[in-house]
């Protein structure tokens, strides 16, 4: 499934985020909240994470292919899938099989991922920033930062999580930890995207906080 990225200054769908659902025969549709956790458990995420990014490097080539040609994918990667298997050579896989731009995918690690081996992870991120794939931080804001590590991350993008997001209408909290997130990103030249809006109010409010998508 893919979710819509909208870019607030020019009001144009500029990328997707690709999100994994199992339609199963007699459960119906399991939620990831649910399936995610038992395949890291089991390793399992490691052919179901190849899988998906496969999949979605496919499909944002084909959306290029289409005349979309600046859009761009975002894919999840678990931290268990850092440890399973060269995640490198995965992607290089997935961008040669699908024939994508390596700047038009833009992989996703959480905040709290980043932070567990941070001194590693700056190896490994930068080992993909010089394959030219975009990296994002996700979730961010509910996990534990360090924002030392976080000007030495090679990244391109601050995903403000949903939390703040859902009640920014009622909680003049949440439109504080969005301006400062921003201005954060900003002042670190990254970009900020906003998680999980539904409504134009949401929309509106990020819009003015200086959200990019
Ligand atoms: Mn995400």
């Amino acid at each position: 499934y893919y979710q819509p990225k909208l870019c607030l200054a020019t009001g144009r769908l500029n990328a997707a985020e690709a999100l994994v659902r199992w339609d199963h025969p007699t459960m119906g549709r399991v939620p990831p909240a649910e399936f995610i956790g038992l395949a890291e458990e089991t390793g399992l995420i490691g052919p179901v994470g190849e899988w998906v990014l496969t999949q979605a490097c496919i499909q944002a080539q084909q959306w290029h292919d289409d005349g979309h040609g600046t859009l761009t994918m975002a894919v999840n990667i678990s931290g268990r899938q850092i440890h399973l298997a060269d995640l490198c050579e995965t992607v290089r896989l997935a961008l040669t099989s699908s024939g994508l731009r390596p700047d038009c995918l833009e992989l996703e690690l959480t905040e709290s991922q980043l932070m567990k081996d941070a001194e590693g992870i700056i190896v490994l991120l930068k080992r993909l920033k010089a394959m030219g794939v975009r990296l994002s931080v996700d979730d961010f804001g509910t996990g534990y930062s360090s924002l030392a590590y976080l000007k030495r991350f090679p990244i391109d993008c601050l995903k403000v999580d949903q939390a703040f997001v859902r009640d920014i209408i009622a909680d003049a909290n949440d439109v504080s930890i969005t301006r400062a997130i921003s201005t954060l990103a900003h002042n670190l030249k990254l970009k900020v995207v906003a998680e999980g809006v539904e409504t134009e109010g949401q929309l509106g409010l990020l819009s003015a906080n200086h959200c990019d998508e």
